[in-house]
């Protein structure tokens, strides 16, 4: 008896958060191997990469590269000068030395670091501060205190690479989550996906429906890692000019073709806020954003509205 072409999904909790893997196959025990190898990448990418886990290779540069040139392997020193070149790309509103800071949040236990320990700790927020040698693939930390971490974009090149794998397997229409991030591989079939910006305050709700096929989309927003304190949301998107969370924007998303590149966008324009953050997106041609403000209103970047809606001058100047 000859197995049926169908649907396969999973979701397991990893990174700090869930990843899930959906996918179409003709032969539905080599899409469970696929599907299999996809949740193996994503556990070896995040004992690579995760800053939570002493004996990451992240951990071992965060221990070291302020005393010493820290060898880094190529997979980590590559995604750490992407991560650079999207620092001079956003003027460093995306800044992985954001961590200087960000490591005294924890916002299950409802801590923040007092405004002493920001000011002192802002002075190592900058990605200037990271130097890397190509040659010797080993990354310096200028000054002592600097600390980096990947959160706002490893996660995006968690998607990328399952997608690479499922492409490898065969595969022609999947979609790759994790957290806020979704890497799309061709279309459901005759139609596009359907994936749902969430209403940013009101869980579970879901806010925008974006058919996308092909393309990565990413979401930061303000609801996932946080904790209020006296009508202030105290959450993970670090402003590196103040060293404490962004205000102003409540979600973030951006989509285009590479999902390393949306999910450090969508952190990036969530930093800069409405204005800066959609001319930025505008200089790309391949990236559209979509951001809802403090007060819920939506905004779209230029490519996703129409020129001749009227309506457009008045959303914009209320
Ligand atoms: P998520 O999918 O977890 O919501 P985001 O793409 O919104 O992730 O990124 C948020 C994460 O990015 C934070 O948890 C933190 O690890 C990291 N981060 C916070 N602020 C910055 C920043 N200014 N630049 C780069 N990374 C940041
Ligand atoms: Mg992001």
């Amino acid at each position: 008896m000859s197995a049926q072409a169908e649907w396969l999904g999973d979701t397991r909790p990893l990174m700090g958060t869930e990843v899930s893997v959906y996918l179409w196959s003709d032969d539905p025990e080599a899409g469970r191997r696929a599907l299999d190898e996809v949740f193996d990448e994503a556990s070896r990418i995040d004992r690579l990469m995760s800053t939570y886990k002493d004996e990451s290779e992240i951990s071992k540069i965060n221990r070291e590269a302020a005393d010493r040139p820290t060898l880094a392997g190529e997979e980590l020193f590559g995604l750490v000068r992407r991560a650079l070149d999207i620092s001079v790309l956003t003027r460093g509103a995306f800044d992985i030395t954001y961590d200087s800071v960000g490591q005294y949040y924890d916002f299950r236990e409802r801590q923040r670091p007092d405004p002493g320990t920001i000011a002192a700790a802002r002075e190592t927020i900058d990605y200037r501060l990271v130097e890397l040698d190509r040659a010797a693939s080993t990354i310096f930390f200028a000054k002592p205190g600097v600390r980096i971490n990947l959160g706002g974009i490893a996660k995006g090149y968690v998607v990328e690479r399952g997608v690479d794998i499922l492409r490898r397997h065969g595969i022609e229409h999947a979609a790759v989550t994790a957290g806020g991030d979704t890497r799309l591989l061709g279309d459901r079939r005759g139609r596009p996906f359907v994936v749902g910006i969430r209403d940013p305050r009101q869980d579970g709700e879901v806010a925008i429906s974006v058919p996308l096929e092909d393309e990565a989309i990413s979401t930061s927003g303000d609801y996932e890692r946080f904790f209020d304190e006296d009508g202030v949301r105290y959450h993970h998107i670090i402003s590196p000019a103040t060293g404490e969370p962004a205000a102003g924007v409540h979600s973030a998303t951006v989509f285009g073709p590479d999902a390393v590149l949306t999910d450090a966008l969508s952190t990036s324009v969530f930093v800069m806020g409405v204005d800066r953050g959609l001319t930025l997106i505008s200089t790309l041609p391949d990236y559209e954003s979509i951001v809802i403000d403090a007060s819920g209103k939506v905004y779209y970047s230029d490519g996703l509205r129409q020129p001749e809606t009227p309506s457009t001058e008045s959303e914009k100047s209320p």
